[in-house]
């Protein structure tokens, strides 16, 4: 029997019949600002599953190792159980969103190489910037492991940057998250999707990403399904 082990802001994790597997589900909810701001958006859940789905594909074409086993249905995913390595590791191309606020970066600005910053992941302290002496002093990762992150997260911006570029959309930034098999082997975990990344229209600009719900936008579906009809149309 499938028993619930964890519900986050965005997943519900089931044990499955093999200890080393997960169901992960997509909900339909919406957050942000550390769950200040609230609200749901039916059909976002199937959204996400399937765009992640066909990025983790595409990574896995590439040589990105991934926990995706299988996608189940609309809303679920297979994947490896991992124990998550808490750090979030954001890869960004142009300056927007907490890298603006914090040094006055000005929006938009296209940083002159890829930029990647590793954020401590505890909910309670807000997801904290942190150094890689940060991290190892907490002991969250060890130095080689984080070597393999960073240039995980590079690769992953390499594979990714043109292929949303080909469904003429910007890949901005975004943030991925990693863990550890059972002998230690790292492999790409949680998901990649509008509610992880921030795409922009490369002609008008056009936000297609959760800044879409995050600024009261408004059209946070019709913009996650534009960027699924695009994935598809580019993977034909
Ligand atoms: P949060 O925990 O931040 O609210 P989610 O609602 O997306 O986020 O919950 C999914 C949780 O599952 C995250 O904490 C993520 O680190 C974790 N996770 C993702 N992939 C795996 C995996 N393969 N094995 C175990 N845990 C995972
Ligand atoms: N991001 C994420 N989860 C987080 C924080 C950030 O998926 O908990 C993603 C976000 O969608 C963006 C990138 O990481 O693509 C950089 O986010 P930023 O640091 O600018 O944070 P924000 O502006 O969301 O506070």
């Amino acid at each position: 029997m499938a028993e619930l082990i964890y519900e986050g802001k965005a997943k519900k994790l089931f044990t499955t019949d093999d200890k080393n597997e997960l169901l992960m589900e997509f909900k339909d909810d919406l957050t942000a600002f550390n769950a200040l701001k609230k609200s749901q958006e039916a059909g976002k859940g199937a959204l996400n599953a399937a765009i992640s789905s066909k990025i983790f594909g595409l990574l896995t074409q590439n040589g990105v190792k991934t926990h995706l086993i299988k996608t189940i249905d609309e809303t679920h995913h297979l994947v490896r159980k991992v124990q998550i390595v808490a750090i979030e590791v954001v890869v960004r191309n142009i300056a927007t969103g907490s890298l603006t606020k914090r040094l006055a970066i000005p929006e938009g600005t296209v940083l002159p190489f890829t930029l990647v910053e590793l954020y401590y992941k505890d909910d309670a302290l807000g997801d904290p910037i942190i150094s890689d002496e940060h991290a190892l002093i907490m002991k969250l990762a060890t130095r080689n492991e984080l070597q393999v992150l960073k240039d995980a997260a590079r690769k992953i911006n390499d594979i990714l940057r043109p292929f949303f570029a080909s469904c003429n959309l910007n890949l901005i930034d975004f943030k991925v998250e990693f863990g550890r098999t059972e002998n230690g082997e790292i492999l790409l975990a949680d998901e990649i999707s509008p509610d992880s990344c921030r795409f922009w229209d490369m002609n008008s600009g056009e936000k297609l990403d959760k800044d879409r719900f995050r600024q009261d936008l408004g059209g946070v579906k019709m913009a996650y399904e534009e960027v699924l009809k695009r994935i598809l149309g580019a993977l034909k």
